[in-house]
């Protein structure tokens, strides 16, 4: 059975060629093949690519024992459909069908497309009922820190084929009519698991430890990736639908090599690697619901104390790992902006407005460096001038970007 990986032109061929060379690496009746085939974008009018002006396919945090949260987020999903900003499925799968017609693809076969591109629903992947699948190439660095893109991509993609061969029939849309049907019957996660449940069991809301697991929260997937699991009621279905076992064993290879790369891993090492190295690790970093950011060291709490200003900064730089240029911090006014508003509710927005003006200044008089150095004073005092505190203080080169070096695995939000 082949399996054709195609891609829209702003993904790049080095990343779906990595993916392919990984899945072809394992024997069995799924053939994955690469091609770069470059569409001609007027056909493809939704294909307009523009980073700045897309929204981010990532999800704010959310505390998952929120119900109303949960019940808002799901309806906030189903009115990105009428979203102009986002790619609709049809269209994604518009690209596989073209793909199909112009190399004659047989019908047996899946083309798959890889995007960066934002879709509807908010989905990291989907199928169709002609063994179209498309998959989201974007921002795995958030949802799956420290590991390769690579293997969640290549998850991604052998799911959705086996989802497509279990003929588990799911319509998003209908999907979301129903909920919306139900909504008023739902006062608690488990009646909420029991209407989606009822709509399509091989969708689990509350996780089974599964492939099918819905992952209502996107960050839960990485409970997927590092189990490579199925469960009973998904495997009877398998079962009834008679797949072929040899493409079976393929998927459990494939699963189990994925996997592996999600289990003790620190700082994009091995445990064991890591503890090979014999570095010392640094402490971690656990920032609190109401803002408050501490290390934690073996024998004590350390709270880094900052003034509403500076521990935005600080968190903005805590949540954008590659860090930012001074010049570009105008473009993150607004993300600033909530953020301090997050920090200090009751303060007036034309006080806060005035000190993040100062900050995110392009005239080369930013109060960037000044906050900078506060907090770095801070941060070495605290730890007494080691050498660890290099791991947290604020760092770059004039006209680089500045960054915080702490490896995002060991900073725990507590929210
Ligand atoms: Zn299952």
């Amino acid at each position: 059975m082949k399996v054709y990986l195609i891609k829209t032109p702003e993904c790049e061929s080095k990343t779906i060629q990595s993916v392919s060379d990984f899945l072809t690496s394992f024997d069995g009746p799924l053939e994955f093949s690469f091609s770069d085939t470059v569409f001609d974008i007027k056909q493809f009018p939704f294909l307009v690519y523009d980073e700045i002006n897309w929204p981010y396919y990532k999800e704010d945090e959310f505390d998952i024992d929120d119900l109303n949260l949960i019940l808002r987020k799901m309806r906030l999903d189903k009115e990105n459909v009428q979203s102009s900003e986002k790619v609709f499925f049809k269209d994604l799968y518009s690209i596989c069908d073209l793909y199909r017609e112009k190399f004659n693809v047989e019908a047996d076969s899946f083309v798959v497309l890889l995007t960066k591109y934002n879709n509807e629903f908010n989905y990291f992947s989907s199928f169709d009922s002609n063994k179209n699948v498309f998959v989201n190439v974007n921002h795995w660095d958030f949802y799956t820190p420290n590991t390769d893109a690579k293997y969640p991509i290549a998850y991604q993609i052998v799911e959705n084929i086996l989802r497509s061969l279990m003929n588990i029939e799911f319509d998003p849309e209908a999907f979301m009519q129903f909920f919306q049907e139900k909504e008023a019957e739902i006062h608690s996660q488990e009646e909420l698991d029991i209407v989606l449940t009822s709509y399509n069991q091989y969708a689990h809301y509350l996780p089974k430890v599964c492939m099918n697991d819905f992952c209502s929260f996107k960050k839960q997937v990485i409970n997927k990736l590092q189990s490579g699991n199925i469960c009973p009621i998904c495997l009877a279905k398998i079962y009834e639908e008679n797949i072929d076992s040899k493409l079976m064993l393929q998927v459990v290879s494939i699963f189990n090599g994925i996997r592996s790369e999600f289990m003790f891993k620190l700082s994009g090492q091995t445990f064991f690697q890591f503890s090979q190295n014999k570095t010392l690790p640094p402490y971690p970093l656990i920032v609190e619901k109401n803002n408050k950011i501490f290390i934690k060291t073996k024998t004590e709490l350390i709270e880094i104390r900052l003034n509403p200003l500076c521990k935005m900064l600080y968190l903005f730089l805590l949540k954008n790992e590659t860090g930012i240029r001074v010049k570009d911090l105008i473009s993150h006014k607004d993300e600033f902006t909530q953020l301090y508003l997050k920090i200090r509710p009751g303060r007036e927005l034309d006080k806060a407005g005035k000190s993040i003006d100062d900050l995110v200044n392009q005239k080369g008089d930013s109060s960037f460096n000044s906050h900078r150095s506060i907090i770095n004073k801070r941060i070495e005092e605290l730890l007494n001038n080691s050498g660890l505190a290099d791991n947290y203080t604020i760092n770059g080169d004039r006209g680089e970007a500045y960054s915080i070096k702490i490896p995002r695995d060991l900073v725990d939000y507590r929210f």
